[in-house]
Formats: structure tokens, sequence, C-alpha cells
């Protein structure tokens, strides 16, 4: 399934070209518990009693024609729009590291990104005043699925609700002149999401995935996401230790080589195969 929220955080389901509004189609078919799924977070936390639900609903026509949009006429949000947190890990493709000329780091060097940061497709990264050099970096981002805390790498796997895309919107400038991380990736739209989540039922192998980035129509960035150091149900492992992840919490997983610098006017576009395609304005002022 593909997940998206739309027009304020509302969830929905894609089918094709069409849009699902979740509540209402819950409603339309008289189900007494559907005010509580109106936002995508909802659904994840209800996962298990709700999915039956939805492929009954997802096989009748006639209810997707009844509470469906197209999905041009609908404006799509960061797919989850309120997670507890945005977990992410620096340094995990050595084609980065080696072009950061930084060292392999022996454990993930975490850091958080506010969910203030969100922001969906077809909308726009704001360059902050405060910085002069403002990079993309395109990553594959693991939306947690399941309550945990001190995963066992083995059962890392079954926490995972899907996967998306994200942008880890990077001031560097301000990241090497700050201590901490919080003004370089902290920034209202530095972290674009999106456009849907994919379940992972659709993804056999998260570690085989072709990653891309263009700058208007011209390839930046290039990987597969089998060469991180750190793999997901390994991150998964050690951000755990840390905190307890909650359903909807994200978790960004590096990204490869061909980070650059961002200008007023570029158009951004990140490709993760089997998921599809995010595609941002950049602009100087909001
Ligand atoms: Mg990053």
């Amino acid at each position: 399934m593909r997940i998206v929220s739309f027009n304020g955080g509302k969830a929905g389901i894609l089918i094709n070209d069409k849009v699902l509004d979740v509540s209402k189609a819950l409603k339309g078919i008289n189900f007494r518990n559907w005010a509580n799924y109106k936002y995508v977070r909802n659904l994840i936390e209800q996962w298990d009693e709700i999915k039956i639900l939805l492929e009954r609903i997802l096989k009748s026509k006639h209810v997707i024609e009844g509470f469906s949009y197209n999905l041009n006429d609908v404006s799509l949000d960061a797919p989850i729009t309120n997670p507890s947190k945005i977990i992410c890990v620096g340094r995990n493709y050595m084609s980065h590291i080696e072009e950061m000329r930084e060292e392999v780091p022996s454990e993930p060097i975490f850091f958080l990104k506010p969910p203030s940061a969100l922001t969906g497709h077809n909308s726009k990264i704001v360059l902050p005043a405060e910085s002069k050099r403002v990079d993309h970096e395109i990553e594959l981002a693991v939306i947690i699925g399941k309550r945990c805390k001190n995963v066992d790498p083995r059962e890392a796997w079954s926490t995972i609700f899907g996967y998306t895309i994200l942008l880890d919107i990077t001031a560097r400038d301000l990241q090497r002149k700050d201590v901490t991380w919080f003004r370089a990736k902290g920034f209202d739209t530095f972290c674009p999401l999106g456009p849907w989540i994919v379940t992972k039922d659709e993804i056999e192998d998260p570690q085989n995935l072709n990653i891309e980035l263009k700058v208007n129509g011209k390839v930046r960035q290039q990987g597969n996401t089998k060469d991180m150091i750190f793999k997901i149900n390994e991150l998964i492992r050690f951000a755990s230790k840390v905190c307890t992840l909650e359903p909807g919490d994200i978790i960004a997983t590096g990204t490869p080589k061909g980070v650059a610098p961002l200008k007023h006017g570029d158009i951004i576009e990140g490709y993760i195969e089997k998921i599809g395609s995010l595609k941002l304005a950049v602009n100087s002022f909001p």
C-alpha cells in the first residue's frame, strides 16, 4: 500500500492516480471508530486493526469512487506530519565519507531533526539567510511501525512499517561552525519527506535499492542502499538502545556521495527504486 498525507495532514491511500480519504471511507462504510483515523500516525498505531478493513475497502470500486480525489487535485504533505522524532545518521556510506574526507565511524553517528522541518512533495525548500551553503542529501527513510526499545537486530525488521524518501537538507557552513547540528539540520523545510510511504510488504529487500538525486534534471547523487555501513536493522538496534521508538518515528539512513549546494530557483528531484520521486523547488525566501 502507498500511504499519503494530504490537504492538511489527512490520511489517504494512493490507488493509481486516486487518493482515498481514509476517515471518510471508514465513515462511509459505518465503521464506528472512523474519527480515530484522521492522521497517518493513527493508521500506523492501529495498523493491525485497520489493515484488514482497508484491504476490504480497496476491493470495492464503489467505495473508492465515492471517497477519493484525483491525485492532481490534492496537495500532498509529508506522509507523516507529526512523528515523535526524526532520527538521522551521519557518514553511513563510504563514498560520502571519502568525499567529505572524514573518518569511518565505529558506531552510528546519530542526530535529530525537528518534526517542524518536515515538508512534502511539490513544496519548497527555503534557503535561510543565516547560511551561505545549503547542501542536498538524499536518504532512504524507515518508518517505525511499533513501539519498541532495545531491539535485537534479528527482530528489527518486524518493527518497520514502511519506507519513503527523505532529503536531509544541511547548512554545511553552519555544520562546520557550530558544535552541535541544531541549526545546520533544523531549519524549517530542511526535511522534505515523501511523496508517500510504501508499506514494507512491497519492498522485498530494502538493502538493495537504487538511489538518485537530480538538480535541474542533472544527476548529482547516485548510490544503492546495499552500500550502507550500518544496515537498517543495526541502526534500529543502536537507536532503540537510546530511546523508545514510537509508531511513525522516522529513521534516515545516510546519504551516498555527490552532496552539493542548492541555489534559488533550483528544482530538486530525489528518486528511490520501488518508492518513486520526491520533487521540490528551492527558494531563497519564503
Ligand atoms: Mg544526512
